[in-house]
């Protein structure tokens, strides 16, 4: 299978559909292929060949050797030779890898103080495959972002100011990249990245967050009217920053996305959060979305903020503050300078460049990075939206929100949560488990977390009281007072036929005061128990409403009345409005009008779009939300 996808890749660069400028005639040979590189400062082509010896390891742990035909350049040799053996990268990497490193070393010419230090290099990664990129620093904007603006010549004094962030930043322990006239102060892209596994993030994280030990944690700095320092940045007003500064967080295999990847993430509006981790791609992660925001919205504020000696957490906090009130004195507060105490993370992670007062000058793009980290690293100790710190003690695998209304409704209607669907479909065991959990809480009085701020339109009728049970898990539960003439407001009476899932209203007159699409609760007081439906409006004609099929605790034999008289209950209740004792009631309600699991799954599995809310004949917009908050709210 393997060599089948050797063969297949292979095939599409011989046919040329790398769509690399300078690669050309590519070719099958013995255990490998050839090609030819093309460049305007090349006399003439020169000839690579390249080998797979292992193509049964490939697209994964394969490796490449390569070389090139005796006449070629000196200069090229040598870049040939230094790319040594690259590993893990498809046919269309490696091409465009070669090509990339030729090309920004066909124009040898630059002023950039040498950067290599042989001696630093003391990864032990074995991901760390393609050599510096930052070493080979070249002045050839090989890729301008879209800008209109002139350029002032970059001084030598730039240039090395330029050198010297980047060296920083990658002394301390992150993998420098670069793409567009850096050197120039053209438009550029710089990418800081760093292993995932050195990270310290325990395992069950790694999967909860679908992250892979062996990718890459990217940031992308992307200076649209050229490189800006630290203090040239601080020097901008706050709403120009965003016309200078743009920042990405993604995760790829590779420790360097591709010069397309990056023009991706920087021009693609709303790209979906791929969560398939596999590929080479440069790739969203779970929270690449809010990191981006946070990032763009407040790093600089927080970097001048930090400017002033306080600790990252006091500078977020002291945002928040000006944010809530322009005159707060951000000063006065003390614990604002108070160093942090972080949890035990590795080095790399709580390292805190801007806490370094003997550095000249600080590097944006390391400070970027260890902030990034800081909420990357420790995202479940922040609130996915506000990024507000928060106070909770749980241990938690999954970020969430704090108790904002606004923020959970962001969270949960934004798609920052996790996909209901997906893990109906891979973790239906866990999903059954967790529901059950939260019925029980609700029916014991223990829930005490509501999904507030979303706005449910549910029955009256199920909102029945459940008072908090503190201390007797065991005690028994209070049965519910009878209910009270407010929950029996509102209702509808109606003569229902079940056999033909028709609603009649007595007033011939008037027309029906249900439409099509609503949710009710049909009570059947003549049955024994007063078994009640939930159902979707099919359709009205005149006095009369067909509906959808019943949900709910259907157990009625066929001799069920004709007819009988019925009470129509409208979700028209905002569960915002109600006691905590009426929200647990609701909750426990709607979990049970859903669909077994099992059944879900199998809906699921035969849709062509496995989306729930499709499903508008079964489940209502209010027990999804409930099945929607219930699984996003769980962290454990
Ligand atoms: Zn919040």
């Amino acid at each position: 299978m393997p060599r089948k996808q050797f063969k297949a890749d292979l095939d599409e660069a011989v046919k040329g559909k790398h769509s690399l400028e300078h690669v050309n005639n590519c070719c099958v040979h013995e255990d490998g292929f050839t090609f030819t590189f093309t460049h305007p400062t090349l006399e003439s082509p020169v000839t690579i060949t390249a080998s797979v010896p292992e193509q049964s390891d490939y697209p994964t742990a394969h490796y490449y050797t390569l070389f090139c035909d005796d006449n070629a350049p000196k200069h090229v040799a040598e870049i040939v030779d230094k790319l040594g053996q690259p590993t893990s990268m498809t046919i269309n990497q490696f091409l465009s890898h070669v090509s990339d490193a030729l090309s920004g070393s066909s124009d040898s010419e630059s002023d950039a103080e040498p950067l290599q230090d042989p001696n630093s290099d003391d990864e032990s990664d074995d991901d760390d495959i393609y050599g510096e990129d930052f070493d080979n620093l070249s002045s050839k904007p090989a890729f301008v972002m879209p800008t209109n603006t002139t350029h002032a010549n970059p001084s030598s004094q730039f240039q090395s100011r330029v050198c010297s962030d980047l060296k920083i930043a990658k002394d301390a322990g992150f993998k420098i990249a670069y793409f567009g006239g850096l050197l120039d102060n053209y438009s550029c892209v710089v990418s800081v990245s760093i292993s995932a596994r050195k990270l310290g993030i325990s395992q069950e994280a790694m999967q909860a967050w679908r992250i892979e030990p062996s990718e890459y944690i990217i940031l992308l700095l992307q200076y649209k009217e050229g490189y800006k320092t630290n203090e040239e940045l601080l020097a901008l007003s706050p709403s120009s920053v965003s016309a200078h500064l743009e920042m990405r967080v993604g995760a790829s295999k590779n420790y360097k996305p591709t010069q397309d990847q990056v023009i991706n993430a920087f021009t693609v509006i709303g790209t979906s959060t791929t969560q398939d981790s596999g590929s080479a791609q440069f790739r969203d992660t779970f929270i690449s979305k809010p990191l981006k925001d946070l990032l763009c919205e407040r790093l600089v504020f927080l970097v001048r903020y930090r400017g002033a000696g306080m600790s990252w957490q006091g500078a977020e906090d002291s945002y928040r503050l000006r944010q809530n009130n322009p005159d707060a004195d951000v000063n006065a507060v003390a614990q604002h300078f108070e160093k942090e105490v972080a949890p035990a993370y590795p080095a790399v992670v709580t390292a805190d460049h801007l806490n370094d007062r003997t550095c000249k000058t600080h590097s944006l793009p390391l400070a970027a990075m260890q902030f990034t980290l800081r909420h990357f690293v420790r995202c479940t100790e922040f609130c996915l939206v506000c990024h507000k710190k928060l106070s909770t003690t749980v241990e938690a695998l999954k970020p969430y929100v704090c108790d904002e209304p606004l923020c959970l409704y962001q969270y949960m209607t934004l798609g920052f949560g996790p996909s209901i669907e997906h893990e109906i479909m891979h973790q239906d065991k866990v999903v059954d488990l967790l529901l059950s959990f939260c019925y029980s809480s609700a029916s014991l009085g223990r829930l005490k977390t509501f999904p507030t701020g979303l706005s449910l339109s549910l029955p009256r009728s199920i909102a029945l009281p459940i008072q908090e049970q503190v201390r007797h898990l065991y005690g028994t539960v209070a049965q519910p007072p009878a209910p009270s003439p407010s929950r029996l407001e509102g209702r509808l009476q109606a003569r229902f036929d079940i056999t033909k899932s028709e609603i009649l209203f007595d007033d011939a007159n008037s027309s029906c005061p249900l439409r099509k699409g609503d949710w009710i609760a049909i009570e059947l007081p003549d049955e024994a128990g007063s078994p009640s439906f939930h159902c979707r409006i099919q359709d009205t004609l005149g006095p009369s409403a067909t509906t959808g099929p019943l949900v709910g605790q259907v157990t009625l034999d066929s001799k069920t009345a004709k007819w009988c008289t019925a009470f129509i209950d409208k979700y028209n209740t905002n569960f915002d409005d109600l006691q905590d004792a009426e929200k647990r009631g609701a909750v426990q309600n709607l979990l049970a009008l859903l669909p077994s699991i099992r059944k879900m799954k199998t809906y699921l599995l035969e849709q062509s779009t496995p989306d729930l809310s499709r499903w508008v004949d079964t489940i209502s917009p209010a027990a999804l939300a409930i099945l929607r908050w219930t699984l996003a709210s769980n962290r454990s």
